[in-house]
């Protein structure tokens, strides 16, 4: 087991108001095990994902990575266990502006203070085609390349999770369907585990598994 939630609960407050997102959700995900998380806009598809890779804190519930509770973690040991374990891959990339494609997907594996980032990464920009583009930076790149940057960037500490939410949801039908394949042929080339978040049954179809979340909790079925 990578990943086990149990119960999430996760609110805030808009104005006067609490809307409560998440009000109990659970999921569990095996190594190499890919799994769709489908909902309408607004259900907390994102606020999910956000949770599981450490952006937001949960309210309620448990989450285990692997053997270890990461449900306390704090800030800094959450950007450790990013950066050694769960890639993220943005519907909007998230590359960072000033800094090249390469110097985009190093940045994990100098984090993870690994001496050979920069020959890693170029290999990683050669796996996803784009070698020639390495020294390009974010607006020099197509949605498409800048989403393939994103991927590498994911994948260049080798995680066990990747967490990918709607990868392809700013791209055209045609470069999303190469970057949705892109992301399923490396994560199954490398024994990965991957939790998608789409709107769209007809991408989570590609997982082996799909959980609903509607009304603050997961369910297994249909949208
Ligand atoms: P989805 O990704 O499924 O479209 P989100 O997780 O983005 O849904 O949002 C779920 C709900 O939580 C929405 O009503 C949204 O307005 C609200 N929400 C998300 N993030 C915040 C935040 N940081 N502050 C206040 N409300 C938020
Ligand atoms: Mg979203």
């Amino acid at each position: 087991m990578i990943l086990n939630c149990q119960n999430i609960t996760k609110s805030f407050t808009q104005g006067p108001n609490q809307i409560d997102v998440l009000k109990g959700a659970s999921l569990s995900l095996d190594s190499k095990d890919t799994l769709a998380v489908v909902g309408k806009s607004g259900s907390g598809k994102s606020t999910l994902l956000s949770i599981l890779c450490g952006i937001e804190s949960v309210d309620g519930g448990q989450i285990h990575f692997e053997d270890r509770d990461i449900t306390k973690y704090s800030q800094q040991e959450m950007t450790a266990l990013r950066a050694s374990s769960i890639g993220v891959v943005f519907q909007q990339f998230h590359l960072i502006e000033h800094l090249n494609a390469l110097e985009n997907t190093m940045l994990p594996l100098e984090i993870a203070g690994d001496e050979n980032a920069r020959e890693k990464a170029l290999s990683l920009l050669e796996s996803v085609g784009l070698k020639e583009r390495a020294l390009h930076f974010p607006n020099q790149l197509s949605g498409g390349e800048k989403q393939r940057v994103a991927i590498a960037r994911a994948m260049s500490n080798r995680p066990k999770l990747i967490l990918a939410d709607e990868p392809s949801g700013s791209l055209d039908e045609e470069t999303g369907v190469s970057i949705m394949n892109l992301l399923f042929d490396l994560v199954e080339k490398e024994d990965m585990g991957l939790i998608l978040v789409t709107h769209e049954m007809q991408l989570a179809k590609r997982c082996k598994r799909t959980l609903v979340l509607s009304q603050g909790v997961l369910k297994e079925g249909n949208l």
